[in-house]
This record gives C-alpha cells, structure tokens and sequence, in this order.
C-alpha cells in the first residue's frame, strides 16, 4: 500500500526538529550567499557536516568571495579545506571554480543546466544549490533521500537520479525544497544507513522497511549481565584509498565492538591519524613485508588479553595475512586468505595456507569459541555467485577451493550468514568492470564463521551492501561473547 508522504515527512520534521540543521543550510541561513553556499556545498560531498562546518569557516576566512578565491593557489586551497573527503581534487575544483563563474558574469547561475557545467557541480549539488541558495523548486537527492525513500516504498528505484525522476512524478511541489534536508537529518539521526534505530523512529509500524536490517539493541543474556557484541569485517581493497571514501564515518556508524579490516595494503605509520586512531577504539596490525600489498588490521573497543600475528610460519607470515585477538572467552581470527591467482598460478599456495588455518583455528578452539572471519577469496556454493557455471574454473570457485570449504565446515565450523538467511544473489563483492555492483553481479567470498559448539551464541548475520568505498562490503555478526 503506497504511503501518506504528508504524514511520513511531517512526522520526521518533528523527530529531527532537535537535531543539527545540515551545514549547507546552516550556511544558507547564517549568509544567503549563493557562492558560499556553493562552495560550502562542493566541500560537502562525502563528508561529515562537522568536517564541512570547520573547513568552509576556515576558507571563507581567508576567501569569502570569487575574487578572494581566485587569489589562492590550489596548494593553499587544499590546506585550508582538508581533511574533507577528496580535499586534493575538491581544491582543483575551487580553483578553476572562480573563472569558470565568469561565463555567468561572476555570479552563481541559477539553473540546473549552468550550475552542472562547473567544476565539481554534480546532479545533487546543482539540485541542492537551486534549492538552498535561490528557494527554486529542486529535489536534491543525495544517498539518504534515495535511501530512504526506497525503504518507504515511495520509490523502487536503484540510483539517485532514478530517484529524482521518480520523485519529480509523485512528490507534491510543496516538499520539494525541505526533503533534502529532512531526510539528511533523519538519515544521521534515527534512519542511519548501517543498522537503521528502528526501535527508537516514531514511524516504526507504517514504515514498511523495505530491505532493512535494524539494529539490535544490546541485550541482558538470560542467565545474567553478559551482553550481545557486534562485530564487522571489510576487505577495504586499500585503507588509504578508502580513507578518501567516508571511511571512517562508516567506520563510526557501524557502532561496532571490534572492526576487523583486511586488504590494508598500507603499514600504520604510512597513514593519517584520523585513519590510525579512530575515536573508541585501539587498532591493531600486521601488515605484509611487501609495501602496499595484503596486509589486516583490528580495531578494537574491547582490550584483548593477547595479540597474535600471523600463523608461525614465515612463507606466509611475510604476507600479513592473519591477526588474533585473545579475549577471555573467545579468539577472534581476522583473515585476509590468498587469491589463486590468474591462471590458478597460487592455488597450492593458498591451499596450503588454507590448511594451515584449519590447524591454528582448531588448537586455539580447544580452550574457548573462536570467530573467523574475512576475505575467504572463495565463493563455497552455486547460490553464492551470479553465474556460477561460467566461474568452475576461475581463481575463487574451482573444485579445490570449495572442497577446502567443505573441509573447513567438516572440521567443525559454521558460515554463520546461512544459519539465518537461504536467499539467492546475497554478494560481498562485485568486479569494478561492467557496472556489477549495480547490477548485482557478485560473489559471497567474505565470512563471519564461528566454532559448533558456539553457533547458538550468534544472534544475528548480515551483508552491508549500502556500504561503499570498496570492491566489498561490510558483514556483520551479534553474539554473545
Ligand atoms: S522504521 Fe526504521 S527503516 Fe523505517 S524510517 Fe524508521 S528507522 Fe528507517
């Protein structure tokens, strides 16, 4: 049944009534300026409005108009804006912005076709700048508002701009300007992209919550104070390159326990610290002798007993491929496995690395649960690719690989994402080449597995696909430690 948007969209003004106004409004509101609010805009993409709020009042200190801002060199410009995503290429961006406003007298062009012809004015910003700065009607659709109109069933759309299309049909006029903002603000607040407060959003009950995994609550265990933990795995595919990509605001809406990350291809000290030190949480490493290649790391809240690199022995060691943490009741086993190769040129290798797993994993059960998890780099059934006869000989789903997966679940331990979900076309990776992540042409290669004796403490399993910033996305385990 379609939704009443009016009740839909007047319940979340109210519910983000106390929350922080966007920055780009705030801007709007403090100035009125179309250039500050365009540049404010730029500055914001795939960025925390904190980040926005400091950077833009730094630049606007020493450029607050195009004449100023065409006085900075771009070195300057990138110093003043960072550390907002993609500073380097957003600074080229202002720096030609100025000139470019020359063809439209100096000043901000009002229509979505002049505003799109700048540099670094996408779809969304020109929506956003028509709306914000000159009051026209415009539907600026950013992630949130594509989001969450697709969980309310206003749209069935899988872009933005298939979202705007759909939205300029059936949205009435008179929400035009304020969905944007409405929707970002109930989108950082209560309908977060990763694990939705469900149980705290007044439209719980109509919300039909399309494709949604809420998030659970921490609960009292039955028999006393012990508590639910959440843990997430994501090969990022390179920490620095995902760094660029919203990683740490991910990183801080999972609201995870412990974050286990693999494919760093970056040792520590090669990286900033907002990457290294992420608030809450002590990161632990190791990373491959080779630079830039292989290479996990954990971020953890909880303090671990002891810390594990690698398997003991050097032929894989070198790879920093395996990190443990030791904690009182449980080892948590973050594991970036190798991949067969081109030509299958590494499959023994990564079969006898497969091997020695199974043998570390089983000694550290004999005293406590064990959690794996990571990059398997091997899709174990047919459900768990696109096209699974076109892949038997392809580095990932040959026979050996899976029959080690068969070993490995024989040895004793569980794919826990199948204990609660049977679904086809569920994926963690998609192949950048020919559109695949948007067509959901994809591979389930990344796990969460637990020991046996341990299956009943997992409360929840779950894919993150609305994560981006990688060839891979996120899962996620609940359990109780
Ligand atoms: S009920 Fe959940 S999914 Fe629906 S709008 Fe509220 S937070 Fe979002």
């Amino acid at each position: 049944m379609p939704i009443d948007i009016d009740f839909f969209l007047e319940t979340v003004a109210r519910a983000v009534a106390e929350t922080r106004t966007p920055v780009v409004d705030l801007i709007a509101v403090q100035t009125r300026d179309p250039f500050r609010i365009l540049v404010a805009t730029i500055l914001s993409a795939r960025t925390k409005d904190e980040v926005t709020a400091v950077a833009a009042d730094r630049l606007f200190r020493m450029a607050d108009t195009r004449e100023k801002l065409a006085r900075l060199s771009e070195e300057e410009i990138a110093h003043l804006i960072y550390p907002v995503g993609f500073y380097r290429s957003k600074a080229g961006y202002l720096k030609q912005l100025p000139e470019a406003l020359q063809t439209f007298g100096g000043k901000v062009p009002e229509t979505i076709d002049d505003l799109v012809t700048l540099p670094g004015v996408g779809r969304k910003t020109a929506n956003l700048v028509r709306s914000v700065a000159f009051g026209r009607p415009a539907i600026c659709v950013d992630t949130h508002v594509h989001r969450i109109m697709n969980i309310w069933g206003y749209v069935d759309t899988d872009s933005p701009l298939k979202t705007e299309i759909a939205l300029r049909r059936t949205l009435p006029e008179r929400h035009w300007l304020r969905v944007n903002s409405l929707l970002v603000a109930f989108g950082q607040s209560i309908c977060r992209p990763v694990s939705p407060h469900c149980d705290i959003c007044p439209l719980l009950g109509p919300c039909p919550q399309n494709g949604v995994t809420p998030r659970k609550i921490m609960k009292k265990s039955a028999n006393g104070n012990r508590q639910t933990l959440r843990f997430i795995s994501w090969n990022v595919n390179g920490i620095r390159a995902v760094a660029q990509k919203g990683f740490t605001e991910a990183m801080t809406g999972f609201d995870a326990d412990i974050i286990a990350i693999q494919e760093t291809k970056a040792h520590p000290d090669q990286l900033p610290p907002e990457v290294k030190n992420i608030d809450g949480y002590t990161s632990y490493w190791h990373s491959a002798e080779r630079k830039g290649y292989s290479g996990v790391a954990i971020y953890s809240r909880l303090q671990p007993d002891r810390v594990i690199t690698g398997l003991g022995n050097p032929e894989f060691d070198c790879e920093g491929r395996v990190l443990t943490l030791e904690f009182p009741s449980f080892y948590l086993i973050n594991i970036y496995f190798p991949n067969s190769g081109e030509g299958l040129k590494r499959l023994d290798y990564k079969l006898r690395f497969n091997q020695q797993l199974i043998d570390f994993a089983s000694r550290l059960n004999r005293d406590r649960m064990v959690v794996l998890c990571g990059d398997f780099n091997v899709a174990h059934k047919p459900i768990d690719l696109k096209n699974p006869a076109a892949n038997v000989k392809n580095a990932g789903f040959t026979p050996e690989e899976r029959a080690w997966m068969d070993s490995f679940i024989e040895a004793g331990f569980v794919d826990t994402f199948r204990m609660f979900n049977q679904e086809t076309e569920q994926y963690t990776w998609w192949s950048y080449r020919f559109n695949a992540r948007a067509k959901n042409v994809g591979w389930r290669i990344d796990y969460f597995c637990v020991d046996q004796a341990s299956r009943d403490r997992v409360r929840n399993a779950a894919i993150l696909p609305e994560i981006m910033g990688s060839d891979h996305c996120p899962v996620q385990i609940d359990l109780l430690p």
